[in-house]
């Protein structure tokens, strides 16, 4: 790599260029602030026709608002994404407890998208709003009370106002500026599919519960879906070292006989983690996203409080820069962490705690769930309540 120490100023940096921080960058260039992102790997180009991502995330309509709003939901509709319309969960195979849109009456609950789509689509916007420094890394953090001090891995110092670490679960920049976490690995891990089912397009997403995990089929355009399938790590990993045809049969025998006569076309598996972030800024670094929290999947929900987070961390710079006040002083740190921890926190207990009612088979707990949906089965007015917490709206 070619050595450039040059120093270079701007209002604001960001380091990590996934959803969460490519929407930051994104809101920020488009308000008129000078802009620095920093990835270490570009996004890869979309291809009509190619494989779905195995990564994919289920967005719900408050992410959706605002990604429109910045005009990358219009590019990722041009790409591949696929909407649903209900939301089912059960325990057993006959007793679905049904979310419809038409409940909350919306078109919608939510999109399944690829991640690499949507974050493609969010820096096909950044034209010359955003300079991107990729592939690079940070190698140091500098401060003073006035401005951070970024060093990149070509000896480039990028000087800011504001550094923004949105760089994921694992962040450096977290740790570059002391910020301590706390969390844990969970005794699960999940196994991820992307299978050809024998359906038409499907507009349901839904979620078994059983004693091991849950088991849930997520659709995606035309044919396509994405399986998941919560298990003992250990287990995981055998599943995710058979073969696609090995595995097929095993997903079919597991699953419950929604899913169909489905074939596996490929497979990986994740780690899952809870992870904290103590505080959410320290000098004039702050955490979005990923890096500042790391949420079980369970219910979909992590990078939509990322985008939460990217939101409201967004308005109250560009609000700053307004009323030219400082765009990195710690009021406006502390009233961004006072709003999104505790809502951060909420959700990461509340999955938390369906994971434990939901994840064993304790006899008085299996009592509990089963109760849980046969109330929700019959009422009106808790299955809207929960749709329109899915969709993020309440
Ligand atoms: C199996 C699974 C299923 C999920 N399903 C859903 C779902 O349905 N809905 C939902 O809302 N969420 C879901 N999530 C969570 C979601 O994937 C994450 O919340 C989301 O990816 C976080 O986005 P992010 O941009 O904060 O971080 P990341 O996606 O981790 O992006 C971080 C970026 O920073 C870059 N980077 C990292 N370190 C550096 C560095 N040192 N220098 C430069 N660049 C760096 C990386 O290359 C990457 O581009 C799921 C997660 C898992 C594991």
């Amino acid at each position: 790599m070619s050595s450039d120490t040059s120093s270079t100023q701007f209002d604001i940096s960001i380091v990590g260029g996934g959803m969460v921080g490519a929407a930051i960058a994104l809101a920020l260039g488009q308000a008129g602030l000078q802009v620095a992102l920093v990835e270490r790997q570009l996004p890869a180009d979309f291809i009509a026709g190619s494989l779905p991502d195995l990564r994919v995330s289920s967005i719900n309509l408050a992410s959706e608002a605002w990604l429109t709003e910045l005009g990358a939901w219009q590019a990722l509709s041009k790409m591949r994404l696929c909407p649903y319309q209900r939301l089912q969960a059960f325990e057993q195979p006959h007793s679905v407890v049904t979310f419809n849109a038409a409940d909350i009456k919306r078109t919608h609950l939510g999109h399944i998208v690829e991640n690499n789509l949507l974050q493609q689509a969010l820096w096909q916007q950044f034209g010359s709003k955003v300079q991107l420094f990729c592939p690079a890394s940070v190698t140091a953090l500098e401060q003073n009370a006035d401005s951070a001090v970024l060093t990149l891995d070509s000896g480039k110092q990028l000087c800011s106002k504001l550094v923004i670490a949105a760089d994921g679960g694992n962040s450096q920049l977290r740790r570059l500026a002391g910020i301590g976490s706390n969390g844990w690995q969970y005794r699960q891990a999940c196994l991820v599919a992307l299978v050809n089912t024998p359906y038409p397009q499907q507009d349901v997403t839904w979620q078994q519960f059983t004693p091991t995990g849950p088991k849930a089929f997520l659709p995606l355009n035309g044919q396509q879906g994405s399986v998941v399938w919560y298990e003992e790590a250990t287990k995981v990993k055998q599943l995710a070292a058979l073969s696609p045809a090995q595995l097929t049969q095993q997903l079919i025998n597991a699953f419950p006989p929604q899913i169909g006569e489905v074939q596996v076309v490929a497979s990986s598996w994740f780690p899952l983690a809870r992870m904290d972030a103590n505080r959410y800024y320290a000098g004039r670094v702050v955490l979005a996203g990923d890096a500042a929290h790391t949420i079980n999947p369970l219910a979909g929900q992590g990078v939509n409080l990322g985008f939460a987070d990217a939101k409201l961390l967004t308005e109250l710079i560009i609000d700053a820069r307004r009323h030219n006040d400082d765009i990195g002083s710690v009021q406006l740190l502390q009233r961004y962490q006072r709003k999104r921890k505790p809502a951060n926190l909420l959700m990461m207990s509340a999955m938390d705690g369906f994971y434990q009612v939901f994840g064993n088979d304790i006899a008085p707990l299996r009592t509990v769930r089963q109760l849980a949906l046969s109330v929700a089965s019959r009422s009106t007015l808790l299955k809207t309540l929960v749709a329109r917490y899915a969709v993020g709206s309440e």
